[in-house]
């Protein structure tokens, strides 16, 4: 007589995940923190300089910290590739922010200056702007150029996250 499989009823699979650390970069002073996943929603703070990790604002970043936010952040880093004198970039700033709170711990965003920065706007061959870049563990995903709506935006960072 043949037994049944018994992994009929429950799964716990859930629970590896909940005890795993994530890599969360400070959007302050960039240093690398570790978090336990089951504290993401509590607000966690850095361990280094203790500002909030999660403070739902674009960091703005140059060439000095972008590699750490790119490949050691767990979570998607969405950079838009803007300069001040484009009035479409400036038009979609407000559009940006509003996503940064909304996705405040579920995504970083930052913004890249291609004015100040010129070499990550070569380095990301970036020939119009804004240029908008998910990357996830250093690797870049998708990328879209031209200034989006609201709607838009979020239907299209909300793939990644
Ligand atoms: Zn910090």
């Amino acid at each position: 007589m043949r037994t049944r499989s018994p992994h009929l009823g429950r799964s716990c699979t859930t629970s590896v995940i909940g005890m795993s650390n994530q890599h969360i970069v400070c959007p302050h002073c960039h240093g690398v923190n570790r978090v336990p996943a089951a504290r993401l929603a509590e607000n966690p703070k850095c361990g280094a300089c203790k500002a909030a990790l999660f403070d739902g604002l674009p960091v703005d970043l140059g060439s000095g910290h972008f590699r750490t936010h790119i490949e050691r952040s767990d979570l998607p880093v969405v950079v838009d590739f803007w300069a001040p004198w484009c009035g479409p970039c400036r038009a979609m700033a407000p559009v940006f922010a509003q996503a940064a709170a909304a996705l405040r711990g579920r995504a970083q965003l930052a913004k890249v200056n291609t004015e100040a920065e010129p070499q990550l706007a070569s380095q990301f061959a970036i020939r119009s702007i804004p240029t908008l870049i998910v990357f996830r563990g250093g690797r870049e995903l998708e990328r879209m150029s031209g200034a989006l709506d609201a709607r838009s935006l979020n239907a299209w960072i909300n793939r990644w996250v």
